[in-house]
């Protein structure tokens, strides 16, 4: 399905197109049909399954649509459980309205001063976007006129139940017009979910996506614990040598490094560019145009950029720096197993990343396991986190026969107790050889070609 078959207004297509997105995702294939029809929804669906856009194009759709009602107040109301969330659903309806005339997105948000918020609410509104707390002041000092409201949206309503926000939702529901459409999303759609949904909503259509989670199914995680930026250099180097590899993004932190990876490996003679906030549009288009026809073979990018990408010959995702958030995690891995294919992500990481790992892995309720290539061994040991013993038994990438040298370490790191442990399925296995004495393995090799090296030291 395209997006042009959803039948949405042509300003909204236009900005859909700038955005990068060819596809409606499941979520904006099952929702947006409905919404147009005038139906209340509930779905379950969480971040990084397009489900902002799921429910803003619509109203964005029916904003397009002059108001029956002459009042300056909301035509849609979006309600969040945080001012992130807000302020992330606020920029949505920017960017998505952005070639209609005149929407004015108001966020209204704890913590906030109220004089700059009462002069925001004196203008004429479309779409506000608030916090429940918040809003019930305004509405209770009478600054909100709800008359024209077609449209109120409860986001992350679970999330809204959890913190306790549920009775100022009702409250704030009725001071809104009965005839308004209302949508709900949530994580999960359970009993207190069903209870609030019978209260606020008319005879809704159900729509149930498949979490982030088992979209992650047909791609393999691997983690590779990195001692030093030289250290994940190398092990970068190792990774594209993949001869299974197609293309590949690698993931920053900063649109700095973005930049200058992508300088080493195109010195080093990778097809590779960058890709970040910092370029400009035409840039970016340009970019992509080369990573969609085949010209790139590595594109380098941070979080911002890489949003939308949907390359099928996408075969790897590395993660040079981990990202912060978990569902960024998941959406930067999403780039690879498109459309059904096999997809690796790897990640690079430190020590000191082990809390972070620990939170994705809770996110996504799969472990990452740990892998080491034979001559890329890690210095340090990482300590274990978590649920289980991370790090200590890692899976060797290539296997190699049992050092002579593993046990017997003074100083047993990454692998060389001999332990078993976890794969990503969940099956134990032992650790082959990898042992710890980095010395020998290190030295001897420095242009980064471990393949021959691994069958030169098991002669
Ligand atoms: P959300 O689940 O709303 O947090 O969206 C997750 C991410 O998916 C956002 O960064 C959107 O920009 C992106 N996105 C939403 N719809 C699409 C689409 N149809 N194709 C590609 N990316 C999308």
């Amino acid at each position: 399905m395209s997006f042009e078959e959803l039948n949405l207004n042509p300003s909204i297509l236009k900005a859909i197109q700038e955005a990068g997105y060819t596809t409606p995702t499941p979520i904006q294939q099952q929702a947006i049909p409905e919404l147009i029809a005038g139906h209340d929804i509930m779905a379950s669906a969480q971040t990084g399954t397009g489900k902002t856009a799921a429910f803003m194009l619509p109203a964005l759709h029916a904003l397009a649509t002059p108001a029956q009602i002459r009042s300056r107040g909301p035509r849609v109301l979006v309600l969040t459980p945080t001012r992130e969330l807000a302020l992330q659903v606020s920029e949505a309806a920017k960017k998505y309205g952005k070639y209609l005339p005149r929407i004015n997105v108001v966020s209204i948000l704890g913590g906030m001063p109220y004089p700059l918020q009462n002069k925001l609410l004196s203008q004429p509104v479309d779409i506000l976007v608030a916090t429940p707390g918040r809003l019930i002041d305004h509405i209770q000092r009478g600054r909100i006129d709800f008359q024209r409201l077609q449209m109120m949206v409860l986001d992350e309503a679970d999330r809204m139940l959890d913190m306790g926000f549920i009775e100022d939702v009702e409250t704030i529901a009725a001071a809104t017009p009965a005839t308004r459409q209302t949508l709900l999303f949530s994580a999960t759609l359970d009993n207190a979910i069903d209870r609030v949904a019978a209260k606020l909503l008319k005879t809704p259509k159900r729509i149930q996506v498949s979490s982030p989670k088992s979209k992650l199914d047909n791609i393999e995680q691997r983690l590779h614990y990195a001692d030093d930026m030289s250290h994940k250099n190398r092990l970068l180097n190792h990774v594209l040598r993949d001869e299974t590899l197609k293309q590949a993004i690698v993931f920053t932190a900063t649109k700095r490094d973005a930049d200058s990876l992508a300088d080493n490996l195109y010195a080093q003679g990778y097809a590779a560019a960058a890709l970040h906030g910092d370029m400009n549009q035409r840039e970016r288009n340009r970019t992509l145009t080369r990573l969609r026809n085949g010209g790139l073979r590595v594109l380098v990018a941070t979080d911002v950029a890489a949003r939308g990408i949907d390359v099928a010959d996408i075969t790897h995702v590395i993660n040079f720096d981990l990202p912060k958030f978990a569902e960024d995690y998941v959406h930067r891995i999403g780039r690879t197993g498109r459309a059904g294919a096999a997809g690796i992500a790897v990640s690079f990481a430190s020590v000191k990343d082990n809390m972070n790992l620990t939170k994705i892995e809770r996110y996504t309720g799969q472990r990452i396991a740990s892998h080491v290539i034979p001559g890329l061994e890690p210095r340090i040991k990482p300590r274990s986190s978590g649920n289980g013993p991370r790090g200590t038994t890692p899976n060797v990438t290539q296997r190699r026969k049992r050092s002579p040298f593993a046990g017997h370490d003074s100083r047993p790191g990454f692998g060389a107790t001999g332990e078993s442990g976890r794969n990503r399925n969940g099956q134990r296995g032992r650790a082959i050889g990898a042992d710890n004495r980095g010395n020998s393995f290190r030295n001897g090799d420095s242009n980064g070609n471990r393949v021959g090296y691994q069958a030169a030291r098991s002669k």
